[in-house]
């Protein structure tokens, strides 16, 4: 029988004051690399863009979201649907150049009751994974502990997106 970890960066976010507004819409509002670095913004596509989740389920786990703010699939533009499916895949790749899983989660939790943290801003996450990092497949539910500062993270998937 597995122990389930504790998470305790999930206690922060869950405790952490949440900004007024969608930073999902104001943290890709900002310009240039201070600003990147400070939003953990690591790709900047035309209608999407990659960042690191502040409070991640391991390593190198990623958010990618469309710019425009929309929580329903159905609502996002073809045009920036495509956008985000290309940025999904270079995502996925620079995942993989940066940390060599052995696989990775891929998916979107729609809505609050499905464990979307921002429910408002639909965005995927990818969550890389290693044998017997944990046992519990979904997305948002319980994890391993965290090795990597997020600082490392974000120039380690910078270079690997090439920036
Ligand atoms: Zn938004």
């Amino acid at each position: 029988m597995e122990k389930p970890l504790w998470a305790p960066w999930r206690m922060e976010f869950i405790r952490a004051e949440k900004p007024a507004g969608c930073i999902f819409c104001l943290f890709p509002a900002e310009q240039g690399e201070e600003a990147d670095h400070r939003n953990l913004i690591v790709h900047r596509s035309a209608r999407a863009f990659t960042i690191l989740n502040r409070f991640p389920y391991n390593n190198g786990h990623l958010l990618v979201v469309p710019r425009a703010h929309v929580s329903r699939l159905e609502d996002l533009p073809a045009d920036d649907f495509a956008d985000l499916q290309a940025e999904l895949r270079l995502a996925v790749v620079a995942v993989r150049d940066a940390y060599a899983p052995e696989g990775m989660n891929v998916g979107m939790n729609l809505g609050k009751v499905a464990g979307a943290g921002i429910a408002d801003h639909l965005h995927w996450h990818i969550v890389p994974r290693w044998g017997g990092d944990t046992n519990f497949m979904p997305v948002l539910s319980d994890t391993r502990v965290m090795i990597e500062h997020l600082d490392q993270s974000w120039t380690r998937i910078r270079a690997a997106f090439g920036a």
